[in-house]
């Protein structure tokens, strides 16, 4: 019932890309084409055929030089996920939860329409669901359940070099999250965990969330409100 959980400490994220390289070549998406646009976040955005984005956001203040926070973005399979609460009003199978592991897949054979993916989209806090409109079929990270269900793990999480990538049993990832919070809170004392109780994928963040990205913590006008 407790399901799996992931656990990624952004302190030890070195922006490598290793988890975004590995994530394409399992999911055998295409490489995205990149343009020069003046940041080390390549591609520019999550998309059909991008599940996981390392995000680069540069937080420093005049004087002090560049200060940067990498954030490895990806789906947070939600505890309570609000993208399968507005589909399943919708296009019933199109988000399905995999019992086993609690992750929340998109359906690739269930197709949905411009206006029901509009409402998807909308409910998801975090900027995730992505849509082609050529085939009316909907995307982003699938927990690799094909790998899980194996006894393998994530390819994100396997390639990561540095221990910022975690995953497991959710209470193993819980404790595992807790334990590194207490560390690194000897050395930045804003650090926190994004919201571990709502989300499987649970984020370590030395400084305010929205420092890292606009939707690191969700959106809290959507939640303030219940819109979407
Ligand atoms: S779990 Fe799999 S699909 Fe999801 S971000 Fe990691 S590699 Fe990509
Ligand atoms: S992060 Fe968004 S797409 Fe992922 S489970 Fe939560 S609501 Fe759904």
């Amino acid at each position: 019932m407790a399901g799996k959980s992931f656990f990624i400490d952004t302190t030890r994220c070195t922006a490598c890309r290793g988890c975004q390289t590995a994530c394409k070549q399992w999911n055998q998406n295409p490489a995205t084409k990149t343009t020069q646009r003046g940041t080390f976040q390549n591609p520019a955005e999550l998309s059909t055929s991008t599940f996981k984005l390392v995000r680069f956001s540069d937080a420093g203040t005049p004087g002090e030089g560049p200060k940067w926070y990498f954030f490895p973005d990806q789906c947070r399979h939600c505890v309570y996920p609000p993208c399968k609460m507005a589909a399943d009003k919708k296009v019933k199978g199109a988000v399905v939860l995999d019992v086993r592991t609690r992750a929340i897949i998109f359906n690739p054979r269930v197709k949905v329409s411009p206006a029901d993916f509009k409402e998807i989209h909308r409910a998801c806090p975090y900027n995730i669901p992505r849509y082609d409109e050529k085939t009316g079929g909907m995307a982003k990270c699938t927990m690799c359940i094909d790998r899980v269900s194996q006894g393998m793990l994530p390819a994100c999480v396997k390639t990561c070099p540095t221990g910022a990538m975690n995953f497991g049993d959710r209470d193993a990832m819980l404790a595992m999250a807790a334990s590194r919070l207490q560390a690194v809170k000897k050395d930045y004392k804003d650090a926190s965990l994004v919201k571990p109780k709502d989300v499987r994928v649970i984020f370590l963040v030395k400084d305010d969330p929205r420092k890292y990205y606009r939707f690191a913590a969700g959106d809290s006008a959507k939640e303030a409100t219940g819109a979407g």
